[in-house]
């Protein structure tokens, strides 16, 4: 039996301005890289979103090719979909949006088809706080797990309706200046500290190519980053982590603690892979020698013995 991810979050049309070089217009979104790098695990895989009639039919294609249950992604005639522009600065580690237009998001509201109403673990991806309320409450038995993602726009837009999304959900996976810009708190310790008594019982906190931290109760886990040759893109990173954290998971139907260190490193593999090449183009052809190699080497980066 195949247990069930429910995926609720943009698709979008991104442009992209690295050191490296620049795109016009690719595949992105959170849906569309959490939904990707989740569909590597052995699951039942569904996104629910909102695009536009220029949405491409490839694209819509490239997912159900990976075994994704679309049916939950609404077509807006007429509409155009979500678009977001930025730009990296030289460490990669930071970035400024230069543009997002809402477009279909502005008015979605989103309909979980009946067949999709009991997954056994929902990611809410980086969305408006509204639309991932009014998802949550179409579904109907108590998930296992509630994971969410989100972002320092919706902090700054949204903070009222963020706050009570934050209450609802077990996990929260956030980048360090997010928290940081959360809680008013410099000391990530603190910021996960003051996340807990908002609500997630579990909080992540990415540090980009520095890894990312995972705290729960008195504990922490500490993932490293591949240190990698080459980053070309990091657009979709923290999503994809998001996909292969939650897609883990899933799979094993496990979510104690010490799975979700396993699950961190799953997650941070993925990024990994997407960052190598612009957008989604890395993310849809890791075969399973690469995978396996990558995690062999979070492996070896991370062990070492003290007398
Ligand atoms: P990440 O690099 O993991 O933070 O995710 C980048 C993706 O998030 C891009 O493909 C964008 O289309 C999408 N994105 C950017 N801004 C927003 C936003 N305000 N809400 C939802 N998704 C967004």
């Amino acid at each position: 039996m195949k247990y069930k991810l429910l995926v609720v979050g943009t698709m979008a049309y991104d442009a992209i301005e690295t050191p490296f070089g620049k795109v016009h217009k690719i595949l992105g979104g959170a849906a569309t890289y959490i939904g990707l790098a989740a569909s590597r695990f052995s699951i039942d895989c569904a996104v629910v979103s909102v695009v536009g009639e220029d949405f491409e039919k490839e694209h819509l294609a490239l997912l159900k090719d990976k075994g994704i249950d679309v049916s939950g992604v609404e077509i807006v005639p007429g509409g155009e979909t979500f678009f977001w522009s930025g730009r990296y600065h030289n460490d990669l580690n930071t970035r400024t949006t230069l543009d997002t237009r809402l477009n279909v998001l502005e008015n979605f509201d989103p309909k979980i088809p009946d067949h999709l109403f009991t997954p056994d673990i929902v990611m809410l991806g980086n969305l408006s706080p509204d639309i991932q309320l009014a998802a949550l409450a179409q579904i109907k038995n108590k998930p296992k797990l509630v994971v969410l993602d989100t972002m320092n726009f919706w902090m700054d837009h949204a903070r009222e309706s963020l706050d009570k999304v934050i209450e609802k959900v077990d996990v929260i996976s956030i980048n360090d200046e997010e928290a940081r810009q959360l809680t008013d708190q410099y000391s990530l310790v603190k910021a996960a500290q003051m996340i807990h008594e908002m609500g997630p019982k579990y909080v992540i906190i990415k540090k980009g190519e520095h890894g990312a931290l995972l705290f729960h109760n008195n504990e922490i886990f500490c993932a490293p980053a591949l240190p990698l040759e080459e980053v070309f893109d990091p657009t979709g990173a923290g999503d994809s982590f998001a996909g292969g954290f939650t897609g883990y998971l899933t799979q094993t139907d496990d979510i104690s603690f010490s799975n979700m260190k396993s699950a961190i490193i799953y997650g941070s593999a993925m990024a990994s892979f997407t960052v190598e090449k612009f957008g989604t183009e890395n993310l849809v052809n890791i075969s399973h020698q690469a995978m396996s190699d990558r995690l062999k080497a979070f492996k070896e980066l991370t062990t070492f013995e003290i007398e």
